[in-house]
């Protein structure tokens, strides 16, 4: 690996302030973690909002990436204590729900990537939609709703599956109890901790307006005359510290059948202008899925990732295999005012791929349960007769718009797919002492969810991430509403392995709506052809195109890349692109192995390790 900056982390001053008990003395049989909040827990991050520098930070044994230092530290305990990465990234999530509850929890969904050694497995806490959900969930008088009408209440609720995944992975691989890995979320609950400047900026600047309408939501995120509580403001959550406690003694059926089932369908099916359809049989008979990994090469790399019903891993698949025969090594970012920035070169290259698999992923991509993608596989999507052919219609000029290829004769006519998405979600990687690594991306879907609270958590509004309209002169969309079913999603935990000796190098993902797949592409694309380090990856702007205009980031885009692109045909269109990339990556340090982390400048993440 090709790392230029090697900088010493600031980890230790962090490390001070921590402290860890084994209370199973021998790392082997370690059996818990004896939790103490870190001094900052009751002080604002410093980080504000918009693109904070970040160093890139390294570590010898063990590290983790989230997206709040709250979180990371949690992790970190817990692989102090001797836990595997599933246990961090098990305690991270807990604590993410509680400390950036817009973005992930238990009330929500993840994908999480998993590798302990040569195995390597996709766990799949996807919501699903109710059983008793329909095609026509988000239409109205013949035509589709509004976003946000879709979101807002019980309608897009979908049965969760957070805990019941993390219960699945842990099972296989926990080495810590799992009751002992809820202790930093809920001491943080019970005790407080500060509003981070992120989570009061999307509390103050809208977006959730209707959380004020929700009493149990609006009693928690706001003083009692409505105005939104500020950053550094101490918030404690007993309700969810009790659910927690619960889960952490009996496990996730206490969240799955129960009071807090009830509770849960109380709140959806009982929201007075948008009831949904959730109901207690449906949580009660919620499954984690495991599924076989999406793998594929790229250079010297092999790239695991999440299959259908995300439909990130496999675009970007494609992208790649579309690219294959031109050497993406020669279109390197250049200097610009504000830092690297990529060529035109490169945009124009990804751009065109990204519209040709977004026109594909429109079209054919859904849950495989309940449409199989075309050839009953990913294979035909894959195939590189196929790619090459996909990718010889990239040209000197942009194409503008893409329509979806043939991979396969179709079996069927399917409609292309129509759902908007809004970003929020977070990332989460991990790499434990034994060299098992974690890559989760998890969710709630659009910025707090459905809007409505319970219990301490957000319920999620995953079911808006299926297409709002269920068929197109008479063909049906792919990812329409269907009872049972998994809403499409773009998440892209991946894991990256030297294809030569099958060691693990990195871990990545990020949130981010649709634009996940090209914040993904970016940072493979940047460490594996261009030799950057993770860090030097996720700050470089990203860009991209999802089958409509090329996107650039606002802020970070020359003029002369404008330019550039704009004589070569492309519609640009400057925009906030907020992703929030997490990454560790094996490197070497004075000569030996270790571990090297990066976090979003754009968001409020740190990497922490040993
Ligand atoms: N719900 C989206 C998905 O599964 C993720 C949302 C986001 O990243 O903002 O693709």
């Amino acid at each position: 690996m090709n790392l230029r900056f090697f900088r010493l982390c600031c980890l230790s001053r962090l490390s001070l302030a921590l402290t860890v008990a084994l209370l199973g003395a021998c790392a082997s049989a370690p059996t818990g973690v004896s939790y103490r909040a870190p001094d900052s827990a009751t002080q604002a991050p410093e980080t504000a909002t918009g693109f904070t520098p970040k160093p890139g930070w390294s570590a010898d044994k063990f590290m983790v990436a989230a997206a709040n230092p709250l979180a990371t530290d949690a992790g970190y305990q817990v692989l102090k204590a001797g836990g595997s990465a599933i246990d961090a990234a098990i305690a991270v999530q807990m604590v993410l729900g509680l400390v950036e509850p817009q973005s992930s929890g238990i009330g929500g969904g993840l994908f999480l990537m998993h590798a302990d050694g040569p195995l390597v497995q996709a766990f799949d806490g996807r919501e699903t939609a109710p059983a008793a959900a329909t095609p026509d969930l988000f239409m109205k008088d013949g035509k589709p709703m509004g976003f946000m009408e879709g979101v807002v209440g019980g309608r897009s609720v979908g049965t969760p599956g957070v805990l019941r995944a993390l219960e699945l992975a842990h099972r296989q691989h926990g080495k810590l109890p799992w009751k002992s890995l809820f202790a930093p979320a809920i001491a943080l609950a019970e005790e407080g901790f500060a509003i981070s400047p992120l989570l009061a900026a999307m509390l103050r600047d809208g977006g959730a307006k209707a959380l004020r309408n929700d009493p149990t939501a609006a009693a928690y995120f706001y003083d009692a005359d409505g105005t939104p509580k500020t950053a550094g403001t101490i918030l404690r959550n007993p309700d969810y510290a009790a659910v927690l406690r619960d889960v952490a003694e009996r496990g996730p059926i206490a969240f799955y059948e129960g009071p807090v089932a009830r509770d849960i369908v109380a709140k959806v099916r009982g929201h007075a202008g948008n009831p949904g359809l959730l109901s207690e049989a449906d949580l009660a008979g919620y499954q984690a899925k495991l599924r076989a990994p999406l793998c594929f090469e790229h250079q010297a790399a092999r790239l695991c990732g999440m299959p259908p019903p995300s439909s990130g891993p496999l675009a970007i698949a494609q992208m790649l295999g579309m690219l294959a025969s031109r050497n993406l090594a020669v279109m390197a970012p250049v200097q610009a005012s504000f830092g690297l920035e990529p060529s035109a070169d490169a945009v124009h290259a990804l751009s065109e791929a990204g519209r040709l698999a977004y026109a594909d992923r429109g079209r054919y991509v859904a849950d495989p349960d309940f449409v199989a993608l075309p050839g009953g596989n990913t294979d035909a999507m894959l195939n590189p007769q196929y790619l090459a052919q996909r990718g010889a219609l990239i040209g000197e000029r942009s194409m503008g718009r893409a329509t979806p290829g043939v991979p396969i004769a179709p079996a069927m006519s399917l409609a292309d797919d129509r759902s908007p998405e809004l970003p929020s979600t977070s990332q989460v990687s991990v790499v434990d002492g034994q060299g098992r690594a974690v890559a989760m991306t998890t969710t709630i879907e659009n910025g707090f969810g459905a809007q409505i609270m319970v219990r301490g958590f957000l319920l999620n509004n995953e079911l808006t991430d299926f297409s709002f309209v269920p068929s197109e002169n008479g063909a049906p969309v792919a990812n329409r509403v269907e009872g049972g079913k998994r809403p499409r999603s773009s998440m892209s935990p991946m894991l990256v392995f030297d294809r030569a000796s099958g060691q693990l190098t990195m871990s990545v993902g990020s949130p981010g709506g649709s634009a996940i797949i090209n914040y993904v592409i970016k940072v493979l694309v940047a460490t594996l052809d261009w030799g950057l380090d993770v860090q030097q990856a996720i700050s470089l702007p990203n860009f991209g195109s999802r089958n409509g205009p090329t996107e650039l980031e606002e802020g970070r885009a020359s003029s002369a890349l404008i330019d550039e692109l704009k004589a070569r045909g492309h519609e640009v269109r400057v925009i906030n692109q907020t992703s929030g990339l997490q990454g560790i990556q094996r490197a070497m340090k004075d000569g030996k192995p270790g571990w090297f982390g990066g976090a979003d400048p754009r968001r409020e993440g740190v990497v922490m390790g040993d």
